[in-house]
């Protein structure tokens, strides 16, 4: 361990060898030229499978979160908390340095095998994109979807990479056994704003692809339009034109949220507004006031008295699946999820406050983007 992370270390100059030898599990870390940018820190997991804290507001009770960082890199990540870690900050270095977890698939199995384990849906993509650049390289989700599969666990994913269609064969194979749920960020119609704002991203139509072929290959597939960004993308004819390429897609319905900035990432977010849309910071700064993490309420309202007419206009309701993560349960379906809590959650609350109401407190909660 001590001499690769001395060899990691020579090449790292950002890093310092007792950092790198403090980093769990730690393998090697890798830069490629076929990943510019990037720096890849293998190591070796010791656990798989994470839990979703009792009480959460989550449809699913476990999560999996194969990489650390994400080179997708939107400005608005929620995630860029968790990589409080070592030395990395929350800003470039979750974009560029990601931690791989390489035994994920083979830590999984152990766990998997334990009687004790329920076969409850397992979730990917709550935290970091597990179709993220790193993806091409180290192909962990193939291993992780087999896996999960043979043991008879339900699936689902949600992401913002068209990597995904490399998997559809062997999630198609795995929905012969399992049920599997396939889940498609997309939130900003716009070219150049998407490219600026999720500057490491697949460009929007190059998503709306992967949902037409993961439709052509038999999946219902939901689409999360979150967050809509105030005065970018949450005009009627933007939200009109954007469901309109959602539904042409193929997907089957829309969860949509609100920007909520956190702390961790409320000073990045508007460090980029300030850079890209300087004449819109005082109007983000009456929708978020001091230290408010979400919009104000008649921000929310408004925005979902706007966009619910346009969801059924092009038939993206949510139909009440079960084990769907729709943020916007109908209070009828309260016990769809076999919980009054979750039933109980607020029309107008995003998943993750809604999740932050539930979470006991000083829990970290698992987020969606
Ligand atoms: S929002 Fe999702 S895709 Fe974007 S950086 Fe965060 S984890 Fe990655």
């Amino acid at each position: 361990m001590a001499s690769s992370a001395a060899g990691a270390a020579s090449t790292l100059p950002g890093l310092e060898l007792t950092e790198l030898a403090a980093m769990p599990g730690h393998l090697r870390t890798v830069r490629t030229p076929e990943f510019a940018g990037a720096v890849f820190h293998e190591v070796l997991a010791k656990s798989a499978l994470n839990r979703v804290p009792a009480g959460s507001a989550m449809p699913f009770s476990w999560t999996i979160n194969p990489y650390r960082g994400c080179s997708h890199a939107c400005v608005y990540c929620f995630a860029r908390g968790s990589h409080r870690y070592l030395d990395f900050d929350t800003g470039r270095d979750f974009d560029s340095q990601i931690v791989v977890k390489v035994n994920v698939a083979e830590v999984l199995g152990r766990e998997l095998a334990k009687p004790s384990w329920r076969r409850e849906m397992v979730a990917l993509g709550t935290n970091t994109d597990p179709y993220q650049r790193a993806e091409g390289r180290y192909r962990l989700l193939p291993g992780i979807i087999e896996t999960l599969a043979a043991s008879g666990t339900p699936i689902s994913i949600l992401t913002k990479g068209t990597l995904l269609r490399r998997d559809l064969p062997v999630l198609s194979e795995a929905a012969k056994r399992v049920p599997v749920e396939l889940a498609m960020s997309i939130a900003v119609g716009d070219h150049a704003l998407q490219q600026s704002i999720e500057p490491g991203t697949p460009t929007t139509r190059a998503r709306l692809d992967t949902v037409a072929a993961a439709r052509a290959a038999g999946f219902g597939v939901d689409v999360f339009v979150m967050p809509v960004l105030p005065y970018l993308t949450d005009s009627p004819a933007q939200l009109d034109a954007l469901l309109r390429d959602i539904r042409e897609a193929g997907a089957r319905s829309v969860m949509y949220g609100a920007l909520h900035l956190r702390s961790h990432v409320k000073p990045w977010f508007f460090a980029w507004l300030e850079r890209e849309h300087p004449e819109l910071l005082p109007g983000y700064r009456k929708l978020f006031p001091g230290a408010s993490s979400k919009a104000t309420q008649a921000y929310r309202l408004e925005l979902a008295a706007r966009i619910r007419p346009l969801m059924r206009k092009h038939r993206l309701e949510y139909a009440g699946r079960a084990h769907s993560r729709d943020p916007y349960p109908p209070v009828a379906a309260a016990g769809a999820h076999g919980s009054r809590r979750r039933g109980a959650v607020q029309l107008d609350a995003e998943p993750r406050e809604a999740a932050a109401v539930f979470a006991p407190p000083g829990v970290p909660e698992p987020t969606l983007f």
